[in-house]
């Protein structure tokens, strides 16, 4: 199998550039400053790679839609801010192979005339910021961000530990010195964003395959894959498996053989009960759902789920579905920013409701009451956290509605 990304994963000390150059890393820019820009631009085009950050958005469209000719300058933000829960492939590129990302955001502001990119981290990755800034600081000392044919600078942003600031215009905010709030779109980011400027936002996985696609070629990139969904993803697997990790699969692996060959099957060999398969704000998939899935965007979505951020949560049979919506609930519930009545209210109202199912204080009308709490709720806010809880809701509920009614009729939780 081609490995895109975590090809060098297990060699000691990637983050240090000379091991990294012996590796192969910025062999690609000889030919990248060989291309035009547009030519750049064209051929990331032809491999129709699509962002890996949850949205599925095709990286070339996004570049397109910065106006041709306009007097404002080109940013690129480098969102490392990786806190969906369940998500922590972007924590091992940044730990194992730092010089990856940077080349592959050399690749994007190379093609976007870019001069300043801006790279948030996570507040809480400072193992990895330490790393990614001592792999930087070898590179810019290497002077590959100022040679005649390339210069940039790097600006690097660590947030304060808000999920919501992972959130494009959060995000922005955050750089900007303000506090961490979603804006209303449009305008996006794209035509008005950071300081103004034309800003394209990418996640960290998404800047690692570019480096392959330039020395590769476009074609070579999307031979690999299904139809729609082009190269290799990230998935971090978490929860009832007998070995959770990082692992990049072929876009088109069946969700079954992800299980079974790199997370060694279920805990202790017991039943498969659910998968939440991109991170907690996308439907859960029953066992038999998942085990049907692939993993692509075209598949998921039919299985009746989104791939997402590729973090995978496998729950056994001895997993209590309510108390893992009763978690997810608390999470949004606390990361909630307070703008949007509805949100701030109708998390923590969702959240009281499990609670009280769960510890079996739950009555009949509240598993009803939770499901119009959360269609109350839907899409009627700024940004998608709220409507993420109500996507857990509703599908929880949809397929596990005999176990809340357990808690209920037990006044108890049967898993205990
Ligand atoms: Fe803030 Fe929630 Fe509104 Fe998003 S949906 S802007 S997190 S209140």
């Amino acid at each position: 199998m081609t490995l895109i990304i975590t090809k060098y994963f297990e060699v000691d000390d990637m983050h240090r550039l000379s091991v990294a150059k012996d590796h192969g890393a910025y062999s690609s820019l000889e030919k990248l400053f060989q291309m035009s820009p547009s030519d750049v631009v064209d051929e990331v085009g032809k491999s129709k790679h699509v962002g890996r950050g949850g949205a599925g958005f095709p990286v070339w469209n996004k570049w397109n839609f910065i106006p041709p000719n306009s007097d404002k300058p080109v940013h690129l933000i480098v969102n490392a801010d990786e806190s969906e829960p369940g998500t922590f492939k972007d924590r091992a590129i940044l730990e194992r192979d730092p010089h990856l990302l940077i080349e592959g955001m050399m690749v994007a502001a190379y093609a976007l005339g870019v001069k300043k990119i801006f790279v948030y981290f996570r507040g809480e990755y400072r193992f990895q910021w330490k790393r990614f800034i001592e792999a930087l600081t070898q590179a810019e000392d290497e002077g590959l961000f100022s040679s005649e044919a390339f210069k940039c600078d790097v600006i690097v942003h660590r947030g304060g530990g808000a999920y919501i600031c992972g959130e494009e215009t959060a995000l922005i905010r955050s750089i900007e010195g303000e506090r961490g709030l979603p804006k209303e779109k449009p305008p996006f980011p794209v035509t008005e964003g950071l300081f103004g400027a034309h800003t394209v936002i990418h996640n960290v996985e998404t800047l690692c395959s570019l480096p392959f696609i330039i020395s590769n070629g476009a074609d070579a990139f999307a031979s690999i894959g299904t139809e729609k969904s082009k190269g290799t993803k990230l998935i971090s697997i978490s929860g009832h498996v007998e070995s959770p990790g990082v692992y990049e699969v072929v876009m088109g692996t069946p969700v079954a053989s992800v299980l079974a060959t790199h997370a060694g099957g279920t805990l202790g060999g017991r039943r498969l009960k659910a998968v939440v398969p991109g991170g907690t704000s996308v439907p859960v998939l029953n066992s038999e759902e998942a085990l049907g899935a692939r993993i692509d965007f075209e598949s998921m979505k039919e299985a009746g789920s989104l791939l997402g951020s590729g973090g995978m949560m496998v729950l056994d049979e001895s997993a209590c579905t309510v108390r893992f919506l009763s978690d997810v609930a608390r999470f949004y519930a606390n990361e909630s920013c307070g703008q949007c009545t509805p949100c701030r209210e109708g998390t923590g109202w969702i959240k009281k409701i499990l609670n009280g199912i769960e510890s079996g204080a739950g009555s009949d009308r509240d598993v009803q009451l939770l499901v119009d709490v959360a269609e109350g709720i839907k899409g009627k806010s700024i940004c998608p956290l709220a409507d993420s809880l109500v996507v857990s809701v509703q599908s929880f509920v949809r397929k596990f509605r005999e176990e809340f009614k357990q808690h209920v009729k037990l006044g108890c939780c049967p898993f205990n």
